[in-house]
């Protein structure tokens, strides 16, 4: 709005002196003598005031079309061109055939989800999936940010989105793509009415799909629980995936696809850089191969050498971590540790559940890394075994001290701790149940407090027994862990065997 304005001052100010300019003449006699010279202005005059006033038309125009924000076209990219990213791709490509032809769908009654929300890390391939869908079904793809859509004007935003939905819908078939979602999104804390405004016409919008349009919405954040419910409910974004950071096999499949594109050395092993590039996203993993060829063309070789992946590397790691290899190093075995310790815990306290996955990648709910066992479906709870889930939520501090000793224990047990104490609690009030053979029911505050307490620190004593008796294998799962990020729970039985 300001440029606007700006803009227009030049053209207010001419007008200005040559009206000043021509009555000054009309007063002079200037006109009578020479008209010539008075058409001339008057004719200069008109033409600045055209040139205000449709300029001005255009501004209004842009400022309420999502039309100079989102640029259509039907990509070039396929699903060939995102490595790793398994589960995503899979939702991705049941959605290829529902816009090519939603009429099939509509048809047998099926009911297909046109709200995707991918929700990871920045650079992990969202926005380059979202393209590859367009691109797979042959559509025009929209794609828009969310900061877009939030304006200081009441109103713009909302009207952006109509428009933007308006033209996705005339070209019959296409995919939306919402980068940085939650812009509009946030939960309804503080939000202003702009916002307000601008999510329920995307929801709105979102509702009002036919059967038969072959248009789907794919949103990216890098946080889901920041969102407010209202976007993941029914008919809206009602499918979520998760785009986890790559692990080792992940990003030499990144790297793959990527070293395509420069002229590598056979020297150069990508496998030894997958396994040197922890945690790093595909964006990343991509500029560090880009970084390295252009330091290849500065020494003027005519192919990328060993010497430029490392030093790529080297500036990649001092680019962007402020504490350097050794400190991330250090908290790589952390939660390495710490992960092992929920492991080692749930397959010996816990064997009716199925383990099914540790990690030491970080998800994008905020954990450092995850240890994940499906619990066996059942109804009831009985003490001893609520006693043990207890246990294996301290697990991961009790390791970390195991480790380092108790005085350098991380902060990356607060949702552990919340979760045992919750147990312990509930444990209490909820279901009678206290630590020692009798059984009765509280009521002082006082009592509960320090019944719960007991049963914390029985599962805490617990933990750290078991992890004393089964030291090698928790040992053995750590380093694994550091090797590869991510076990896989049947590779866990084995080691424990
Ligand atoms: P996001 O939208 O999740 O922030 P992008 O899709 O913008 O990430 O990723 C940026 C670039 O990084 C992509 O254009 C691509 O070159 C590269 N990239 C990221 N993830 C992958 C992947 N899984 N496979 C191949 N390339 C990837
Ligand atoms: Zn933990």
């Amino acid at each position: 709005m300001k440029t606007e304005r700006r803009n227009s001052f030049a053209p207010v100010l001419l007008g200005l002196m040559a009206a000043m300019l021509l009555i000054q003449m009309i007063q002079n006699g200037t006109f009578t003598r020479n008209p010539e010279l008075g058409y001339a202005l008057l004719l200069v005059g008109m033409v600045l005031a055209a040139m205000l006033f449709s300029r001005r038309k255009q501004q209004r125009e842009l400022a309420g079309s999502a039309a100079y924000l989102a640029k259509s076209e039907i990509p070039s990219t396929r699903f060939k061109d995102v490595a790793a990213n398994d589960e995503a791709l899979e939702a991705l490509r049941d959605l290829v055939s529902f816009i090519r032809e939603p009429e099939n769908y509509a048809v047998l009654g099926a009911r297909i989800p046109r709200g995707v929300l991918l929700y990871g890390m920045p650079g992990t391939g969202k926005t380059l999936m979202a393209k590859a869908l367009a691109g797979e079904a042959g559509v025009p793809f929209f794609a828009v940010n969310g900061a877009d859509f939030v304006e200081m004007y009441v109103g713009v935003g909302a009207s952006r989105v109509r428009s933007l939905f308006h033209k996705a819908r005339k070209c019959g078939k296409a995919v939306i793509f919402f980068d940085e979602i939650d812009a509009i999104g946030k939960k309804r804390d503080n939000r202003s009415d702009e916002r307000e405004q601008t999510l329920n016409a995307l929801l709105s919008e979102m509702s009002g799909f036919g059967e038969r349009d072959g248009v789907v919405v794919l949103a990216a954040t890098n946080r889901v629980d920041t969102l407010d419910e209202a976007l993941l409910r029914a008919g809206r974004f009602d499918r979520q995936i998760e785009v986890p950071l790559p692990g080792v096999a992940e990003r030499l499949q990144i790297l793959n696809v990527h070293a395509g594109r420069i002229r590598l050395s056979d020297a150069v092993s990508l496998d030894a850089l997958a396994r040197q590039t922890a945690l790093f996203s595909g964006a990343r993993l991509e500029c560090l191969l880009n970084e390295a060829a252009i330091l290849a063309a500065k020494r003027g070789s005519d192919q990328v050498e060993e010497q430029d992946v490392q030093r790529a590397m080297e500036r990649s790691l001092f680019g962007a971590e402020k504490h350097g290899l050794s400190r991330h190093e250090h908290e790589r075995h952390i939660t390495a540790a710490h992960e092992a310790g929920h492991a080692v815990a749930t397959a010996v306290l816990l064997p009716e559940s199925e383990l099914t996955r540790v990690s030491i990648i970080p998800t994008s709910r905020g954990a450092a890394g995850y240890s994940m066992a499906l619990p066996p479906e059942k109804m009831f709870h009985e003490k001893q075994e609520l006693q043990c889930h207890i246990a294996v939520a301290l697990a991961g501090r009790e390791a970390e001290r195991m480790l380092l000793g108790a005085d350098r224990v991380s902060t990356g047990a607060s949702n552990d701790i919340e979760k045992a104490a919750l147990i312990a609690r509930r444990m209490v009030c909820e279901w009678g149940m206290l630590p020692g053979s009798d059984d009765i029911y509280l009521f002082s505050q006082q009592q509960k407090d320090m019944a719960a307490q007991q049963w914390l620190k029985q599962g805490q004593q617990l933990a750290s027994q078991v992890l004393a008796e089964h030291h090698a294998v928790w040992t053995a799962l750590t380093q694994r862990l550091l090797e590869k990020e991510t076990v896989d729970g049947e590779e866990v039985r084995r080691i424990m065997q």
